[in-house]
């Protein structure tokens, strides 16, 4: 069932067995797994069916520049982020879950890579197909990425990285639970606090708040799934009017981090060129090639976890010359502020007014093409049920510029803080403190050098960059947004983390976190197949839980 705070009854509040705060990728998916499991579940979501102005000013805050502002990069509605999402699904590797003695803060606690069980069914949540990402999944006899990419390995090798619908959860899920019997789902209420006893072991009731008055409901189990900031600001909130939360002081909020992505120098083919396009899968799903550091030359080098993307040129210089590129730059001005700077690559949007005339003589110059262009718009982006995810046009040239996505350290200094300005719910608005570190910076500029190296093994290509401009490159390297991971940390004890193995909160009997707030590391993987495996593996475990205690 679908509904609002007003007309729900206390009593039927409180008669559910979890209580879910936030109805994204995460908050669906456990949900649906728990009514599947037969669990009963009230499932709280503070925006509507689409995002509205009163909801947005919920997640004003600050953040420190370049980290996009805390409005951008996040939705508030049924379903949340899921309705903006690229869909790129790529799991996390087995050495992220484990101690790097060249990565501070690595090693998530013992148990932990058994998330990865829990990848099969992830996809399948996120319609992303089956657990294979070699490129054995584009049928038997696949050819490498380029002739000569095989001289690369065991060093470097290939990936695939796999692309949701984008399944937008809430439109996905909407139908299963309105019919469910088993779960309660209150649309524009928002939890503001959660209310424990005096040790601070129990949480006792929530605070919920639909805009007009606030209600407390008493309740059993309660999982944060509000995205990686809104569920550590519940939690910092909490702590707030909590003393005996006090031992959370060493982690909570503490170890933000998002990826950082740069996109540097070329790699230049001579003859054959590679493939560039997005392939299908033998299921039919679309798939990048990506190239990554085995975990044993990332050790060896004392290298972050990173990945490597052949990409197109600037769409913002019309030196590209193609049609296609300047009609999609043209037309941006619609789009979503998120995707301008994957667009611009990052240059600023003022610098490259003024280009408008180039850019519309490429449109005429090529008009061909861009006919071509949007049919395929049309048919394979517009109106298909599975989207090409996005264009890619390649340099005339034979040249491909690298997009660089790597793991961040986990730093103390990174965090997520209360202001003292409240919303006008009363909850107090937070900032976000994001920077690189010197040993992300160090690692980038490594992993370039490394892999121009690599690449003297071949004949046909050269990674091609101005050294010189390497290190202002990498400092200026860019979080990549809607990725808020670390904030209440998974490790083994208070001393380290906030959440244990099974993501609940340590010393809390009934508070678990179902969020990217929990990655102990965070990989270069995009983190939703992520958040969506591990609210998958904390439906079974309350699922048993509640089970073994009755
Ligand atoms: C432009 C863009 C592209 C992206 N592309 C990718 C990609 O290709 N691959 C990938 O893996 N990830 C991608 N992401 C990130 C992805 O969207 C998030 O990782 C994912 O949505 C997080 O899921 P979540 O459930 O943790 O949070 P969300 O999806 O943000 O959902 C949280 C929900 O909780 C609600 N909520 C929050 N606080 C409260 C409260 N106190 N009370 C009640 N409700 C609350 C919110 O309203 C929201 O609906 C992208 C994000 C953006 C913005």
């Amino acid at each position: 069932m679908i509904g609002y705070l007003h007309n729900t009854k206390l009593s039927e509040l409180e008669s559910y067995s979890v209580c879910v705060i936030g109805a994204g990728a995460s908050g669906i998916s456990l949900a649906v797994k728990l009514s599947r499991l037969g669990q009963r579940v009230l499932l709280i979501e503070g925006g509507d069916w689409n995002e509205t102005p009163e909801v947005v000013d919920a997640y004003m805050g600050e953040a420190t520049a370049p980290h996009p502002q805390t409005t951008e990069f996040r939705y508030q509605r049924f379903g949340g982020t899921t309705h903006l999402w690229g869909g790129r699904c790529v799991p996390l590797d087995a050495h992220d879950f484990a101690k790097r003695s060249h990565v501070p803060e690595s090693g998530w606690p013992e148990g932990a890579g058994a998330i990865a069980s829990y990848y099969d069914v992830a996809l399948d949540y996120c319609d992303a197909g089956v657990n294979n990402f070699t490129i054995s999944a584009f049928g038997p006899n696949t050819k490498p990425i380029f002739t000569e990419a095989p001289l690369l390995a065991p060093a470097l090798n290939e990936y695939i990285e796999r692309y949701s619908l984008p399944t937008d959860f809430g439109k996905k899920f909407r139908q299963e639970l309105t019919d469910s019997t088993n779960v309660l789902v209150l649309l524009r209420t928002r939890c503001v606090s959660l209310n424990t006893s005096a040790a601070g072991d129990v949480v006792e009731s929530v605070t919920l708040h639909d805009g007009q008055q606030p209600l407390e409901v008493k309740v059993k189990q309660v999982v944060l799934a509000g995205g990686g900031i809104e569920s550590t600001r519940l939690m910092l909130v909490t702590r707030q009017k909590t003393p005996a939360w006090q031992w959370m002081d060493t982690s909570l909020g503490k170890y933000y981090a998002c990826h950082y992505d740069l996109i540097f120098g070329a790699l230049r083919f001579k003859g054959e060129l590679p493939v560039f396009d997005f392939q299908k899968t033998t299921e039919g799903i679309y798939a990048r090639r990506k190239l990554q550091f085995s975990s044993e030359f990332q050790a060896e080098h004392g290298l972050l976890n990173a990945a490597f993307r052949l990409h197109f040129p600037a769409y913002a210089d019309p030196s590209h010359g193609s049609g296609v590129m300047s009609t999609i730059f043209l037309a941006k001005s619609i789009l979503k502020p998120e995707y301008q700077a994957i667009l611009n690559h990052g240059v600023n949007q003022t610098a490259v007014r003024g280009q408008s005339i180039k850019h519309l003589m490429n449109v005429v110059m090529d008009i061909g093409s861009v006919i071509g262009f949007a049919f395929n718009w049309l048919f394979k982006i517009k109106l298909a049920k599975r989207r090409i995810p996005y264009t890619l046009v390649a340099n005339r040239n034979g040249t491909y510029p690298i997009e660089f996505n790597s793991e961040q350290v986990s730093d103390v200094n990174n965090q997520i803080e209360l202001l003292k300005e409240c919303d006008r719910f009363g909850m107090p608005r937070v900032s976000v403190q994001w920077r690189m570190t010197a040993q992300d910076i160090a690692s980038g500029i490594k992993s370039f050098n490394l892999l121009q190296k690599q690449f003297e093994k071949t004949k046909a290509c050269r990674l091609e960059f101005e050294p010189q401009a390497l290190q202002k490159a990498m400092e200026n390297a860019l979080p990549v947004g809607g990725h808020h991971m670390g904030t209440t940390r998974m490790g083994t004890a208070p001393n380290d983390s906030v959440v244990d193995v099974n993501c609940k909160v340590h010393g809390v009997k009934n508070l678990h976190i179902a969020s990217a707030s929990v990655f102990t590391t965070n990989s270069h993987a995009n983190p939703t197949l992520t958040i969506v495996a591990l609210a998958l593996r904390l439906a079974d475990h309350l699922t048993q839980s509640v089970t073994t205690k009755e």
